[in-house]
């Protein structure tokens, strides 16, 4: 885990040492500067896994983003809201417009106002360009130290400490942490409260996050990533209770506008401590709300994490009595039964999910692989054809177009099919097997044989020659 979080600050290192068109020493850090520097950014942590691709959680984000930025009136960048794949309580706007939330910031907040405050305050970071000025100010500050400030902002606290000091000292730039300046921390609660009150979040939203991150700090005797680039917690509770009691005095607000946090924090894994954790405070809120469907829902998924299918199911149960219609907590129950071999029941619960809505990839998939599991090989393909097109996380749905096509002994589009699995897999010496399978069994000038043509097109030597291999892994850095 230190080594590739070593590495991973490696590439960024060099990365933004390789940036062209930016010199050395700053004599302005422009709006250009930015979007380049963090597009860059971006790319590399998306290549290094660490953007979560739940397109859920994403699309949750991104919404509570656009109402902010809807009441922010200065927003210079096209926004870009993603979720970071840490465990570490953070959240950090890079150059250029790029907010990242971690998954362990998600899991801690108790409302979607909370969440959105946070994000209010990072849009006013970014807003009023105050990494710019930091870097502004500090001549000396090169371009592998802003590299390394900013990897180390990302990727800090929580289990990767460790490691994150050990790549600032690599960097030579140990005593420069991005550290917002007090003054910023109050211009972004300042522009950042009045953001979140009018996207219609209740103010208080704000102060309740740093007094979450307090207790949390006390109890873990860690100090969250997120206090270590945002300082002044105590004067900003104050300023922020001043506020408060003067401004906002008056304002309401919803804890939840966009979606349902709880639901949200379902979607997020934790370690096995955290899950055991997690299941004796939703266990304790039931007690005290035992017909909240959401804790209902959140309860079973943590049941289902830990390994207790029994559980879980009784869970979702006791969920579906209370609101039979509810799509989640019927693709939960469908994908439990299929993974625990059940696929008539599987199947029960799936239709109903997917005739409420017939969009969900996952639900689609289920359904073929429920079907399929059945023997009913036709019904399995009429979902798997469905996703074709799709990107799937994990999964190829070509192999299981094949798999079906072969059991209807539809041979010609099963070794089609194949040949598109083993090509995607790099496996050129079985995919040229399978198209050359598929093209003896098509007719000549058909589209399905143009088709099987053109795939091997792609495969002829010189454009990929590799045997049965995948390609060799990217070069690792230099410890
Ligand atoms: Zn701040």
């Amino acid at each position: 885990m230190r080594k590739l979080a070593q590495n991973q600050y490696f590439y960024l290192l060099v990365l933004v040492l390789m940036l062209s068109g930016i010199r050395n020493a700053w004599s302005a850090f422009t709006i250009d500067d930015e979007k380049k520097v963090g597009k860059e950014i971006y790319e590399k942590l998306d290549q290094e896994n660490y953007l979560s691709h739940d397109k859920k959680l994403n699309a949750y984000v991104s919404e509570i983003g656009g109402r902010i930025l809807a009441h922010s009136n200065k927003a210079s960048f096209p926004y870009t809201f993603t979720v970071f794949n840490s465990s570490a309580i953070n959240a950090f706007a890079t150059p250029g417009g790029y907010v990242y939330i971690n998954k362990g910031l998600i899991s801690v907040v108790e409302t979607e106002a909370q969440l959105a405050g946070v994000m209010a305050h990072e849009i006013a970071h970014a807003n009023s360009r105050h990494v710019a000025s930091i870097i502004e100010k500090n001549k000396k500050l090169n371009i592998a130290m802003l590299a390394g400030i900013i990897a180390g902002a990302l990727l800090g606290g929580g289990g990767d400490a460790a490691a994150a000091a050990a790549m600032f000292s690599v960097a030579g730039a140990a005593t420069l942490s991005l550290k917002y300046q007090r003054e910023h921390e109050e211009e972004a609660d300042r522009l950042g409260i009045g953001y979140l009150a009018q996207a219609g979040y209740y103010p208080a939203a704000m102060v309740e996050f740093l007094k979450i991150m307090k207790q949390y700090e006390f109890l873990s005797k860690t100090i969250p990533s997120y206090f270590l680039t945002h300082p002044g917690t105590d004067d900003r509770i104050f300023y922020l209770e001043s506020l408060l009691q003067t401004e906002y005095r008056r304002s309401g607000g919803s804890a939840n506008i966009v979606g349902n946090i709880v639901r949200m924090q379902a979607l997020i894994t934790p370690d096995a401590g955290d899950l055991k954790k997690r299941r004796g405070q939703l266990t304790e809120s039931l007690a005290k709300d035992p017909r909240n469907v959401d804790l209902l829902y959140a309860l079973a998924v943590t049941e289902d994490q830990l390994g207790h299918t029994g559980e879980a199911l009784e869970n979702l149960k006791k969920a579906l009595s209370l609101a039979p219609r509810d799509e989640d907590v019927l693709k939960s129950a469908g994908l439990i039964y299929l993974k625990a071999g059940d696929a008539r029941q599987a199947r029960f619960y799936l239709q109903k999910a997917s005739a409420i809505n017939p969009e969900n990839d996952q639900t689609t998939l289920a359904l073929g692989k429920a079907y399929f599991a059945e023997g009913d090989y036709a019904g399995a393909l009429n979902y798997f054809l469905k996703l074709q097109h799709q990107t799937i996380e994990g999964e190829d749905i070509n192999y299981h177009i094949a798999m079906s096509y072969g059991r209807l002994n539809q041979m010609a589009d099963s070794h089609y099919y194949f040949g598109l699995y083993f090509k995607k897999e790099n496996k050129t010496q079985s995919a040229l097997f399978h198209f050359r399978k598929a093209q003896e069994l098509t007719p000549a000038g058909t589209p399905k044989a143009a088709a099987i043509a053109a795939a091997m097109n792609e495969l002829s030597p010189g454009k990929r020659s590799k045997p049965d291999s995948k390609p060799p892994a990217r070069e690792t850095a230099p410890k």
